[in-house]
Formats: C-alpha cells, structure tokens, sequence
C-alpha cells in the first residue's frame, strides 16, 4: 500500500520534534573548593532534618523568641535534592546520595539507579577504623539511617534492613523499630544474635533512655519504640540526651575518629500531616540537638558537623498575618517539594560546603574532608 504523503510528514515531523528530557543530568561538582586548604577533621556529625525546608526552619526560628544554634554556623550553601526518577525526591533516594554519592530511584536503599549496592560513607568510615554511631527519632530501618548501612531495592523491606543492621559495622545506635528485630517472619531475633557479637541491647520497656548506662568497652543499641517513636509533643523525650551520648561513647572508642549521623525524622512528618505546630516542635528539638553537637565540636576543634535535609515537606509558607508567637501557615501539598536545601557547615573542612550543588555533592565533600579522596 502507498503511504500518503500527509502520514509521511506526520512520521516526520514526529521524528524531528525535539525529545524532553527525561532525566536532568547531574551536574558534575564544580571544583571552585580545589584550592580551599583545610585541616582535616578527625571526625564528622551529619544531622539530617527529614522535611526540613528553609521555612521550616523559619518558623523554628521565630516560635523560638528568634534565635536558633544554626544561626553559629557561618558557612552555608545550598543543594538540588531531585532523585534520578522524579524532580521530587523521597528519603531513600535523599540520604542514598547523602551517604553513597549517587543520584538513585525513589525508594532505593543504599542501591544505585541500576540496583548495585553502592558504599557508603559510614562503611568507609568503618574500613578506615572509624567508631560510627546513628541516632534517629524514626524506627532505625526507616529510609534515611537504613541507607548509611543498608543495601536493599525498597525502603518497605524492614525486616531485610534490619537484617542488614544486625551485621553492618555499626556501633551505636539508638531508635524505634524493635519489632523488625525480634518479631520477625522468618523467627530470627536479631537482638539476641547481635548480643551474641558484642552489642548491649535495651529498650524503652525496660529502661528510660535517660537512665540507661552505657558499657564503653561493648557496641551499643537502644530501641526507643516498637515501631515509630512518638511525637516530641506527646512525650517523646530521649532525643537530645541520645545524642549527647553518642558522642561521649563515639570519642571513646580509639582516636582515629568517628562518623556519626543524626537525624530529626519528625520533621518530615509534621509537613506530611500538614500540621505547622507538629513542624515547629520537632525543629525545636532539632535545633537543640544541633546545640549540642556544636558544644562537643567547639571544645573538641576536630569535628565536622554538616545540617541538611533531604527535601521539603509540605509546601510549606508562613502567610501575612503573622505575628511575632504565632504563624499563620499554608501548605501546597501534604508531599514533598523540588525546592532547593539549605546545607550548614561547622568545624574544620566547613569551607567545602559553601556554594549550589548537587545532594550527591555532601558524600563528595565529606570524603575529600576526611582525605579519602585526594585532590
Ligand atoms: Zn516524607
């Protein structure tokens, strides 16, 4: 059959058509920080705010009488958060590039966007005789830590992460998400094997976390919840006394350093449930743990600390009519955002994170500071 010389144009004009991207194409890091000399640290904090967007942090700032620990920090910069499958990225592709470097799909768990197990900081860490801690206020199998020590293709398959935690390299811990150990399909009790490798183990049944004594010469897990810890606002309280004792334990343990991530996981969840006060008190507690940790890394002089998020949650805005206690908010969504990341740098190597970059970047960044990669 002849084709019609319309179809033909048709056909034509399809094939010419200029094709939209699919993807964006990471930007390779710029490398204006080539020439920055710096001390090394010996030991690097990453506190991640799930959910935290500037605004989030604003209203932090204000319904806490104006003033915030971030405002210490003098070296700030800012990243593009998207994953490699959408503009919007989820927690699991988030702290994926945090702690591998690598842009990968929504809901992959220390996996690249081909599905390989890529390395992450917190491993390297180990391999170089780091001590390395994680302290959340979510379960521990929840995206954001799962990435640091997990390798899995879901972030739903807590139990497989748990897995993966009880024979990562990991020596504290500290958040919900008991059950994914010790209740399991497969009947395994994890806890019980991972005391049998030298890991003290309680839980907020047995002992309040603000009374619970630390063995320095054993690995240590605390779990705060069976699943997801509470809310600060009803009554969740273990949070920055866990950090402050991540770090008396981590500078223990032998003096070539330690990695340790903090997260305020809650964040995110007051943007999801678009509810401004759950946003304000789980920053506030954010923020104090931030207090902190800068407290240790003033008088220690060896410590990195870099803040950041993952991603926005919410949309969130503080509309007109706002006042000095009170904020009027409005949110565009209950997911999150594309918007670009504050990143908050403090302690020796602080120089590397000024500037826009990608979220992959941070993994970059902290390797050149800790002189894994040379440059
Ligand atoms: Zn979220």
């Amino acid at each position: 059959m002849k084709k019609s010389p319309i179809l033909f144009l048709l056909l034509l004009m399809a094939a010419c058509h200029p094709k939209q991207p699919t993807t964006l194409e990471e930007a390779t890091l710029p490398e204006p920080t080539d020439s920055i000399s710096f001390t090394p640290p010996k030991n690097i904090v990453l506190m991640i705010g799930d959910g935290m967007g500037l605004t989030q942090i604003t209203a932090g700032l204000y319904m806490n009488g104006n003033k915030l620990n971030l405002e210490q920090f003098q070296y700030i910069g800012l990243h593009k958060s998207y994953s490699s499958n959408d503009l919007i990225t989820d927690s699991a592709a988030g702290a994926t590039a945090f702690a591998s470097g690598k842009k990968t799909y929504n809901g992959a768990i220390g996996l690249d966007a081909g599905g390989k197990p890529a390395k992450t900081i917190l491993e390297e860490a180990e391999a170089a005789g780091m001590s390395t801690g994680l302290v959340v206020t979510s379960s521990i199998t929840h995206a954001t830590p799962a990435c640091f020590y997990a390798h899995e293709r879901d972030r739903g398959l807590m139990e497989q992460i748990a897995g993966d935690l009880s024979i990562s390299g990991v020596d504290f811990f500290v958040g919900g998400g008991k059950k994914y150990f010790d209740r399991r399909l497969d009947e395994r009790n994890l806890i019980k094997e991972m005391e049998g490798k030298g890991f003290v183990i309680s839980n907020f049944i047995d002992t309040d976390f603000n009374n619970v004594s630390i063995d320095f010469n054993k690995k240590f897990g605390y779990f705060t919840a069976d699943a997801e810890p509470l809310p600060k606002s009803q009554g969740r309280d273990y949070f920055v006394q866990a950090c402050q004792s991540a770090l008396n334990y981590l500078s223990s343990q032998n003096d070539k350093g330690f990695f340790l991530m903090i997260e305020g996981s809650q964040i995110d969840w007051g943007g999801h449930a678009n509810n401004s006060d759950y946003i304000i008190s789980e920053m506030i507690e954010f923020d104090q743990a931030i207090g902190v940790v800068l407290d240790f890394a003033k008088q220690d002089g060896e410590t990195l600390i870099i803040v950041t998020a993952d991603h926005e949650t919410g949309g969130y805005a503080i509309n007109p009519g706002s006042t000095w206690d009170s904020i009027i908010p409005a949110f565009t969504t209950d997911k999150h955002t594309a918007v670009l990341i504050p990143v908050f740098a403090f302690g020796p190597g602080q120089e590397l994170f000024g500037g826009l970059y990608e979220n992959t970047a941070i993994f970059d960044k902290m390797n050149r500071a800790l002189g894994f990669i040379k440059s």
